[in-house]
């Protein structure tokens, strides 16, 4: 029920108040929007993409040249030796997608039936399913529910003498732990498929993501902090594993294979990139690190506000990641300090404010897509009954149970609006935790 102690607050005066952080306490009275009143904001979060007519021009560019595809055209070139330097990596491959990309680096290492490759499972269903495609064993890694990234000690547990690759992610933005995945890589003589699908200019001491292993995948899907609708690259210090990666990608055919060479020495894919995704990635890259810039400041007001409120408590970043890009704001919600106001309702109640969050990735380990591929024929033959049960023993995950039930995220374009945004962000989470019980009980 509504306090009837305290006086109704108008728009003008609401708005007023809200306008000072300090102050905003004087709003919230109002009562919720999920429950009839006034959101806390009437206007959208910034639009994603960004473009302008640098990205008309560079189309229309393409579309004129008739060269649309990286075999006649340069642009895909072009943009693989950019961003290779960006990254700071020796060689980079485009792809037409992160699916595509770490399907390649897979491919390029030979991982096939039989294999083991362990990967965190708090992660996008595709990471899994490039396993898959393979015909190898998905194994799951423990999350630190801290930090939101793989458990290094549960990835060490996970090894077996089968296990043919390491598969860690920066999630969200930040970093796994580098150098602790890299010891244990190097202890068991085990290559590191990084995935840097979310991970555009983050960096661990001061270097950027995508090189730390034998190669590292982009996505530039529509989503990710660098866009073109769809598009990947994969990333490697390694000259034989970037030819392996390119006659992979490029259905068997090397780099400098020319037109009339028909000689194939391993099996491939079609995984190039257009020349159209190419060009936009190549305008859309001259905006990226000012884009960082506003989300780094924007999320750091947004902690520090949120760490005073109590109750959304930001992911914590490991020492040596010195750089976090922000592709998602993630946070874990205690119910607790909510008077038990359900997760689910929370973010009903916090979408109504004008506020739209998620709830984030469900546990992928338990996910029936897992059970029902292990029920085909060919992982039946491949794997036996015997190993396929015992797959679901080894991958328990507490602790990634409790965080995916826990998990808020905020989407990296709703950073790149103003102070105004994070202060409304954090007035519509005080609304909600104030009013709570109410909420509950309706
Ligand atoms: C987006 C994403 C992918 C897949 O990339 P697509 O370009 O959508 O195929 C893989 N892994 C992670 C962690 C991602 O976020």
């Amino acid at each position: 029920m509504k306090s009837p102690l305290r006086p109704p607050v108008s728009r003008r005066g609401f708005l007023s108040a809200a306008a000072a952080p300090a102050l905003c306490r004087a709003a919230v009275s109002e009562k919720p929007a999920i429950l009839g009143g006034t959101p806390v904001r009437a206007t959208r979060f910034p639009g994603w993409p960004v473009h302008d007519e640098a990205e008309d021009s560079a189309m229309l560019e393409v579309v004129r040249s008739g060269r649309w595809g990286r075999l006649n055209g340069s642009a895909v070139s072009r943009f693989e030796s950019m961003y290779a330097s960006l990254m700071g990596a020796g060689h980079c491959l485009a792809t037409s997608s992160g699916t595509t990309a770490l399907f390649t680096a897979l491919s390029a290492l030979g991982v096939g039936p039989g294999d083991e490759v362990v990967l965190p499972a708090y992660t996008f269903v595709a990471c899994a399913n490039v396993i898959l495609q393979h015909y190898a064993l998905p194994v799951f890694a423990d999350t630190d529910p801290e930090t939101f990234q793989i458990d290094p000690a549960s990835l060490e547990s996970a090894i077996t003498d089968r296990t043919a690759a390491l598969m860690p992610v920066h999630l969200g933005g930040a970093t796994f732990e580098v150098e602790r995945v890299q010891a244990i890589a190097n202890k068991r003589g085990l290559p590191i498929v990084e995935d840097s699908c979310q991970s555009h200019l983050a960096e661990w001491r001061g270097k950027r993501t995508g090189s730390f292993g034998k190669a590292g995948c982009f996505s530039f899907q529509a989503s990710k902090n660098l866009n073109s609708g769809e598009g990947g690259a994969v990333l490697t210090n390694d000259a034989e594993m970037a030819e392996r990666c390119y006659a992979f990608h490029n259905n068997s055919r090397g780099r400098r294979q020319a037109g009339a060479d028909f000689s194939y020495q391993q099996s491939g894919f079609n995984a190039r990139m257009t020349e159209f995704q190419a060009a936009i990635l190549l305008s859309q890259m001259k905006r990226l690190e000012q884009q960082y810039e506003t989300r780094e400041k924007n999320a750091a007001y947004l902690s520090s506000m949120l760490r005073e409120l109590g109750g959304l408590t930001p992911a914590r970043t490991y020492a040596g990641c010195t750089r976090n890009a922000y592709h998602l704001y993630m946070m874990r919600y205690d119910a607790e300090q909510f008077a038990g106001l359900p997760r689910a309702r929370f973010l009903k109640a916090l979408a109504a404010e004008g506020v739209p969050a998620s709830g984030g990735y469900s546990p992928l380990n338990k996910e029936p897509f897992l059970r029902n591929t292990f029920a085909t024929r060919g992982y039946q033959m491949i794997y036996g009954k015997k190993r396929l049960a015992d797959w679901f023993e080894r991958n328990q995950l507490p602790a990634n149970d409790r965080l995916c039930s826990e998990a808020v995220w905020l989407t990296q374009n709703q950073l790149l609006g103003s102070r105004r945004d994070m202060e409304q962000i954090v007035e519509a989470v005080r609304k909600i935790k104030q009013h709570a019980s109410e909420l509950a009980r309706a």
